[in-house]
């Protein structure tokens, strides 16, 4: 089968910051027409515009979703169908374009605060799981992989190397095409996702391997790639044919000119790099929208080898593009409107990906040479005169005996082109029949076969049913000793305080008694055994593992200074947000998880006394020898019904307690990220300290007549240790060469040499460990504190004497302390500057 289609485009608005920037689009949709975006240029633009004469551009799309679209929305209308006919069996792609900042990342995985942002990527993990759960007829297998592509070269973010290494030490990932022109990844890793969780969690580790290896002069994010891609296979039980169908969802760099970034040095290369693989993007594209191209430039790019099918191949292909619609951008988001146009002009065509299970296809064909081989045999008229051996004969009967006890009326008996044995079988056939007809069983008739296969079936059932019968009176034996008790016991009763239930049977605490395993079987098959422990919901070993090895690498000092970088910065506040939200999550999952274990108790027990009632009722027909009474007992009745409220309750508790479940997980994974992101800014501001204090101290030092740093071997091969331990490698690059070695040092201790060297601040508040690492890392906290005091001392200084350290000289006074604080739009350690 196959689906033509060209590329769906569609439009997602941001929502502006400032209100003032209405009046620079229009949608109109009118719902006969195709629903068109208008850009207004503002006089005051269009004179440096392209043509100065136009002031409005008219673009066509199949939906165009304004400010207000939320997640939900954009997930229904866009990605849904493709997921759905991913499911189906096609290949489907969805990308997004635009310029930076336009909200592409935000589109395709979401946003890292609120559970409600989460993107395309989740939102479709978590349908396609939902469907393939509710599909039990088929097999299916769901494979993940995501790959960065940044400078022209392939990198693996599910990579568990990434832990350990920076981007460019990892196995590139390379495209190759096999003779039939088919693409192949080599060094691109497919991981195996059973569930949602380990899908989302798939997502969140490539995420956060992204953003580790990202440096501040490699803004990856932006300039990169990143295709996550859901590699789907299902099979009906018994089939041989398999479905393959392949979703990727794509986040592509920025599509900003480079005149316009004005980038110089390494930001350059690397806009060439991401407009050159765009160039080539848009160069497939606007050959494809030509009519009678024959060749088209897919191995130019690696984007464009690896999305070969997407574009005008075996693939569904949707494409989003995110304007960010402000006056500034009005230029980018005319560009990114036009690619669209262009885009939505090529043909795809889909086909069903169906292919013929190997294994399943070697044996039909096995079968098929044997078949021909006989009738070669037959054809040719080879004779054989010699006896059948024992263990032939052996293996006929076998064959005879499983030929009749098939109970498929299309079953063959299989003995080949061998004269010798089909004789052979004739004459077993012939001698079963005559034993039959010695015994008196059976008449020759055409249903000899079956006659000979339901012989012992009857008599089994025979069987069967008298030990039912024997069984059956043993009960009734029992009943009715029970009753005889329980009459005793209720006449006991009276005399004493009244009846207790629970003497008739089975503890509270098993809500299932254990001679009725049904009781578990009425209930939704994916049940958890026990509700009670939600902590144990999913794995987020990786992103956990790494998040404390970053942790306990740290010393106290650090640590202290962590605290603080962490307090003031602005990500904490949604850290959390998340963590009460969190907090509300669990223990609403905690209550539900009680709540799902009382009604399942309440299940149980309510089974438990249907059973009871309605054995009493039976042993009361025997005792008293009358009749079952055929009027319903409104009582069992009355429990019946009861028991259907219990099962719909614990169904609905169950659902929701599911999906809480994916909504903690998510919650938690989106902290952990903000959590790797902090530990990550921090480290850069602490690497960026130190390099200030080494580079500034000299002049520093001369100035304030500070006490100079004490160079002992050892604590100078700490600090040289400390600064090469910092994760960004840009911080090592530009770090002076080691101070020389004092030539006459006593060795001292270092907590002695350290008390030495702090002439203001009392170094008994921050603990000192003896540790030699440690120290060093208090000391450099304490020292990156006195660098900015002595930093605005300096400042205050040279102001007065309307002079500029030689050192600052090319940037204005007024902008050196912001160089060592984070980089914006956190906030930062302010207090550090300010409590001083
Ligand atoms: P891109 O990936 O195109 O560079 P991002 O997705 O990172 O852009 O978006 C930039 C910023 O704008 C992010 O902080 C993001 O949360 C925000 N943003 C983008 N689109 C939306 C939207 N539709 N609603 C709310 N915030 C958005
Ligand atoms: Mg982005």
């Amino acid at each position: 089968m196959v689906k033509q289609q060209t590329i769906q485009i569609f439009a997602r608005v941001k929502p502006t910051v400032r209100k003032q920037q209405q009046g620079i689009y229009s949608i109109d949709e009118d719902e006969k027409l195709t629903p068109s975006l208008e850009i207004i240029v503002p006089h005051d633009l269009a004179d440096g515009f392209v043509n100065n004469k136009r002031e409005s551009y008219k673009f066509k799309f199949q939906r165009i979703f304004d400010q207000g679209a939320n997640q939900e929305t954009i997930f229904e209308n866009i990605a849904k169908p493709v997921a759905e006919s991913v499911l189906a069996g096609y290949n489907g792609t969805i990308f997004a374009y635009g310029q930076t900042g336009s909200g592409k990342t935000f589109t395709i995985t979401g946003g890292a605060e609120r559970y409600s942002d989460r993107g395309i990527i989740p939102r479709t993990l978590s349908y396609i799981f939902e469907q393939l759960q509710k599909d039990s007829s088929t097999i299916y297998t769901t494979r993940i992989s995501y790959l960065e592509i940044y400078n022209e070269c392939g990198y693996d973010l599910l990579d568990p190397r990434h832990e350990a290494s920076s981007l460019e030490d990892l196995p590139k990932v390379t495209v190759f095409e096999d003779p039939d022109q088919n693409i192949h990844l080599k060094n691109l890793s497919l991981h195996q996702a059973v569930t949602e969780e380990e899908a989302l969690n798939l997502l969140f580790l490539g995420d956060t391997n992204r953003m580790i290896a990202e440096t501040p002069m490699n803004q990856a994010s932006t300039r990169s790639h990143c295709i996550f891609s859901i590699h789907l296979s299902s099979k009906e039980p018994g089939s041989a044919t398999v479905r393959h169908a392949k979703l990727h969802l794509v986040d592509l760099a920025g599509s900003e000119r480079v005149a316009k970034t004005g980038v110089g040095g390494q930001l350059l290369t690397e806009a060439k790099y991401i407009n050159l693989s765009l160039h080539y993007l848009e160069q497939v594209i606007i050959a494809l929208s030509e009519k009678h191209r024959s060749h088209i430039p897919y191995r130019n790019s690696m984007m464009t080898s690896v999305l070969r099918d997407s574009l005008g191949g075996n693939c569904m292909t949707t494409m989003i593009a995110t304007l960010s619609l402000e006056k500034r951008n009005i230029d980018e988001s005319i560009s990114t409107c036009r690619f669209a146009q262009r885009v939505a002009l090529i043909k795809n065509e889909a086909v069903l990906n169906e292919e013929i299970d190997p294994r399943l296809m070697i044996i039909r064909l096995q079968k098929e040479i044997q078949e021909l081989k006989d009738e070669l045999a037959i054809v040719t008229g080879e004779q054989r005169t010699e006896a059948l051996t024992d263990a032939e004969l052996l293996e006929l009967e076998k064959l005879i005996t499983s030929f009749l006890e098939d109970q498929d009326p299309e079953s063959r008996l299989e003995v080949g082109t061998d004269m010798r044995k089909i004789h052979h079988c004739f004459h077993y056939l012939k001698k079963l029949l005559n034993d039959k007809k010695i015994h008196g069983k059976s008449t020759v008739s055409s249903e000899i076969k079956d006659q000979d296969c339901q012989e012992p079936l009857k008599e089994e059932e025979y069987k069967k049913l008298r030990d039912l019968l024997q069984q059956r009176d043993n009960e009734i034996n029992i009943l009715v000793n029970m009753l005889k008790k329980e009459k005793k016991k209720a006449q006991d009763a009276l005399h004493s305080s009244g009846m207790d239930r629970s003497e008739c049977g089975h503890s509270q605490s098993s809500p299932f008694p254990p001679g009725n395993p049904e009781g578990l079987r009425t209930l939704p098959s994916s049940a958890p055994t026990q509700v009670q422990d939600v902590n144990t919901f999913g794995y987020r070993s990786s992103l956990l593992h790494r998040k404390t090895v970053m942790r306990e690498e740290m010393s106290l000092g650090r640590q202290e200074a962590f605290e603080i970088f962490k307090r003031d910065h602005a990500d904490s506040v949604t850290i959390e947000d998340n963590k009460q939200i969190l907090k509300q999550r669990f223990s609403e999952a905690k209550a539900l998880g009680e709540s799902i274990n009382e009604t399942r108790s309440k299940i149980g027990r309510l089974k438990e006394e249907i059973t009871q009632r309605h054995m009493q009722q039976v042993a009361l027909g025997i005792s008293e020898n009358v009749a079952m009474p055929s009027m319903p007992d409104l009582l069992e009745e009355k429990l019946r019904s009861q028991l259907e409220e219990e099962k719909i309750r614990y169904k609905m508790m169950f659902t929701r307690l599911k999906a809480l479940k994916v909504e903690i997980e998510h919650l938690q994974l989106l902290m952990d990220k903000a959590k790797v992101k902090l530990q990550k800014e921090f480290e850069a501001w602490w690497a960026e300290e130190a390099t200030s204090l080494q580079v500034n101290s000299p002049a520093v030092n001369s100035l304030n007549h500070m006490k100079p740093f004490p160079q002992t071997p050892e604590s100078q091969r700490e600090r040289s240790q400390l600064l090469c331990n910092q994760s960004d490698v840009n911080a090592r690059k530009i770090l002076p060469s080691p101070c020389p070695i004092p030539h006459s040092r006593e060795p001292s201790s270092t907590s002695a040499s350290l008390e030495d060297s702090i002439p203001e601040k009392p170094a008994s508040s921050i603990p000192l460990t003896g540790d030699s690492q440690t120290d060093s890392d208090i000391l450099a906290f304490i020292k990156a504190r006195q660098s900015i005091l002595q930093k605005k001392c300096k400042c205050t200084f040279l102001l007065l004497q309307g002079h500029r350290s030689p050192s600052s000289a090319h940037q204005p006074l007024r902008e050196r302390p912001t160089a060592i604080r984070p980089k914006t739009p956190y906030a930062g350690p302010s207090h550090l500057t300010s409590s001083q």
